[in-house]
């Protein structure tokens, strides 16, 4: 297989952002690779809309079980949740850190950079997938909004730097992670630097969103959110569902290289399309 023993490292800011590129995850489980998912924070404080939906309530109606979950029962929840979700994928190194989520400030818990080069050198990644780094706001303006999943993206480029300087007394090689890439989801249709036709992995998307039930997901939910979410990148692409990526940088080629499936999805003969334009 063309796609020999690649070794992708997964950061995210919290168990639920997964789902931006599960289904290019399964696809390269099955194929071989080895995948490793790692959640910055446990999302202890993200997405507790059953907590919200019942701080609502008149205080004799609300439900103390819900009310007072303690965060690290949230947290294991929730972790048990993501090895669910991971599963669907074929991805079995899963690992939660604890770091603080709302806020994860790198500033605040420099640690996060350290662990990060760790992390980068032990498994030497080929494609790391983490959140974008990029800030922007209404109007092309820049947000001093602190957002965990920058803050995330921050302490990765930040430790992928710092891995491949050489320090004194360092016991592994110094290593450079060749490609870095960032969901889709942060950028429109047309920014989108590559797609990854996950339609084969459909189902099994709306049953890993639908393994969120600690954010109050349900089956009608998820099966919206997919569509929602994965249809308008594939239709772009041509296909029904799809994973959209923005890369860090550009890579160097020897030459230029079309995909086999490019390929295999263009009519070798023209006149035989009905659609052509030519
Ligand atoms: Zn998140």
């Amino acid at each position: 297989m063309a796609n020999d023993n690649l070794r992708f490292l997964v950061v995210m800011a919290h168990p639920h952002d997964f789902m931006h590129v599960a289904g290019t995850c399964g696809i390269h489980s099955k194929m071989g690779d080895s995948i490793t998912w790692v959640s910055m924070t446990s999302g202890r404080m993200t997405h507790n809309e059953r907590l919200s939906d019942e701080l609502l309530k008149p205080l004799h109606e609300q439900d103390k079980s819900i009310v007072n979950q303690t965060a690290e029962s949230y947290s294991a929840e929730k972790a048990k949740e993501l090895e669910g979700v991971a599963n669907q994928f074929g991805v079995n190194d899963v690992r939660i850190l604890d770091f603080t989520d709302k806020p994860f400030v790198v500033e605040r818990q420099p640690e996060s950079v350290e662990v990060m080069r760790e992390l980068i050198l032990t498994i030497r990644p080929h494609i790391i997938f983490t959140q974008s780094p990029y800030v922007d706001g209404p109007h092309g303006l820049i947000t001093t909004e602190i957002d965990d999943h920058t803050e995330t993206s921050i302490a990765v480029m930040q430790a992928k730097f710092i891995a491949s300087v050489p320090r004194y007394g360092q016991t592994v090689a110094p290593y450079s992670v060749p490609a870095t890439y960032f969901p889709g989801v942060y950028f429109p249709n047309n920014q989108l630097d590559f797609l990854v036709d996950v339609s084969d992995y459909f189902e099994k998307l709306v049953t890993a969103e639908g393994l969120y039930k600690s954010q109050g997901h349900d089956e009608k939910y998820s099966r919206r959110r997919i569509e929602l979410s994965l249809g308008p990148t594939g239709q772009f692409g041509g296909v029904p569902y799809a994973e959209g990526f923005v890369q860090e940088k550009p890579q160097t080629l020897t030459h230029i290289e079309l995909s086999k499936y490019t390929i295999a999805r263009t009519p070798s003969n023209p006149s035989l399309s009905k659609h052509s334009k030519t």
